[in-house]
């Protein structure tokens, strides 16, 4: 099998191919590095004749990105490659492929399940894309036998190559960091996407400059723990701080988010980024997980719930009007009730805008699934209800008391149920819905807000 891997520089060379090969679908389940990862895959395939589809039974190249993270989007990764089987045996042309977290921790049960696949491709390897489908459809056309390619296990330590060739968005996703070092019990992350790895910052600051020059206005830095970005560097250790001050001297950029930071390593210095670097906005999404100590520890989440709550005192203390979101795991093996109250009764100290919230969900290959403590589904469920409707209270009350207020709002376009009013989020990670002249989209505008839901707010151009 060949070993061509097309590097950027072949993709930034590469004019768009004269004829159009065909097609390909792209279905991505799980996070927006996972999104980003599609969007990659899709212009890697357009590097050599393969156009957009509209949808996945059109397809000539049907590419399915999974993701490991819990195991309803792999039962649905499943459940879609036994619905497209019969298009592989009816079109000869069709290519299957399976990537992202589930190809790099289930390539052996993919080939069982589903031998119709093509070809499965891990998280590191998405470069050679273009070389497996080549490879594919060239066995087909010379009805040679198909042994199914397979790139898997291989979990690069490298940092992945990336190509500026982006397609240009109000909002941009930019990955500054790959893998994970901190190897959360539940969490198979660290299996699939490998260790800790930063991109060197000047790659980063080029491809936020590039964007911008697109029109790109807002970015959002990826990281599993993206706050402790910039260590083993070639350059040597650059403070995620300091990489946000850089980013915001770029010129047209007006907006920079980032997720997710980690709790431990959320620092003085980023605290102060927070409070005076103008293009940072005031939300941190900080995952808490539970509001149980032992049951931090048996997590393997490396903080205490006191060191998160002081994490959370000194970003109100310094920047009042922070927005802080987080995400919270119930039913986690050996959580007793007792556990499970103290998670509550930190959410109504805290109060967050807004929760991720989820019931445990077993991930084999980790040390929890391996647990023989596990929380019956009921419970899980009956906790995650309860818990839910808690946080729900409290983002009404928090979005009601906004009422009143002038928010700065990054008019992204039209509300998809109604095209005459307008939406986009304020700094505080607020969604904002108003009437307003479509011409402003694209633009910051000030909104007053007139009236909220669970959902976010409602407002008027002040
Ligand atoms: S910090 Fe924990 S939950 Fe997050 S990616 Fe790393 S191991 Fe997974």
């Amino acid at each position: 099998m060949s070993q061509i891997v097309v590097s950027p520089r072949d993709l930034l060379n590469a004019s768009r191919p004269k004829t159009q090969r065909g097609t390909y679908y792209i279905q991505t389940w799980g996070c927006q590095m996972n999104e980003e990862d599609s969007e990659q895959m899709g212009l890697y395939l357009e590097t050599i004749g393969f156009e957009k589809a509209d949808n996945i039974t059109q397809a000539h190249v049907i590419l399915l990105n999974t993701c490991s993270v819990r195991r309803k989007p792999e039962d649905k990764a499943f459940s879609l490659l036994g619905e497209i089987e019969p298009l592989r045996w009816a079109k000869p042309d069709v290519i299957i492929g399976v990537c992202g977290c589930m190809a790099q921790a289930r390539a052996d049960e993919i080939r069982r399940r589903a031998p119709h696949v093509d070809f499965v491709l891990g998280t590191g390897d998405i470069g050679q894309l273009p070389a497996l489908v080549e490879e594919v459809a060239q066995k087909r056309r010379f009805q040679k036998r198909i042994e199914l390619p397979e790139r898997k296990g291989n979990v690069v330590e490298d940092v992945p190559q990336r190509h500026l060739g982006r397609t240009p968005k109000l909002k941009a996703f930019v990955p500054i960091q790959y893998g994970c070092d901190k190897f959360c019990t539940f969490c198979i992350v660290p299996t699939t996407r490998g260790r800790e790895r930063s991109r060197p910052t000047l790659d980063i600051l080029d491809e936020v400059a590039t964007l911008t020059t697109g029109g790109t206005k807002e970015v959002t830095l990826l990281g599993q723990t993206v706050n402790s970005y910039g260590k083993n560097l070639l350059e040597g250790r650059v403070p995620f701080s300091s990489l946000l001050w850089q980013l915001n001297d770029l010129p047209g950029l007006e907006r920079i988010r980032y997720t997710s930071p980690y709790p431990r390593d959320f620092r003085a210095d980023l605290i102060d980024t927070i409070r005076d670097c103008p293009k940072v906005m005031e939300h941190v999404h900080l995952p808490m997980q539970s509001g149980d100590d032992a049951m931090l520890k048996e997590m393997h989440r490396l903080y205490t719930v006191e060191s998160y709550l002081e994490i959370v005192q000194k970003l109100r203390k310094q920047i009042p009007a922070i927005g802080l979101t987080t995400d919270i795991i119930v039913g986690f093996p050996g959580e007793t009730e007792e556990q499970f109250a103290n998670t509550l009764s930190i959410m109504e100290k805290v109060r967050f805008d807004g929760a991720f919230m989820f019931a445990y969900s077993i991930r084999p290959g980790t040390p929890a699934g391996d647990r023989i403590d596990q929380v019956p589904e009921k419970v899980k469920k009956e906790r995650l209800a309860r818990l839910i409707a808690l946080q729900n209270t409290i983002t009404c009350e928090i979005n009601e008391a906004y009422v009143g207020r002038t928010l700065e709002v990054l008019i992204e376009g039209p509300s998809p149920k109604n095209p005459k009013i307008l939406q986009g989020y304020s700094r505080e990670f607020k969604m904002v819905h108003f009437e307003g002249p479509i011409e402003r989209i694209g633009r910051v505008a000030e909104v007053r807000v007139t009236g909220s839901q669970l959902w976010g707010l409602r407002g008027e151009l002040a």
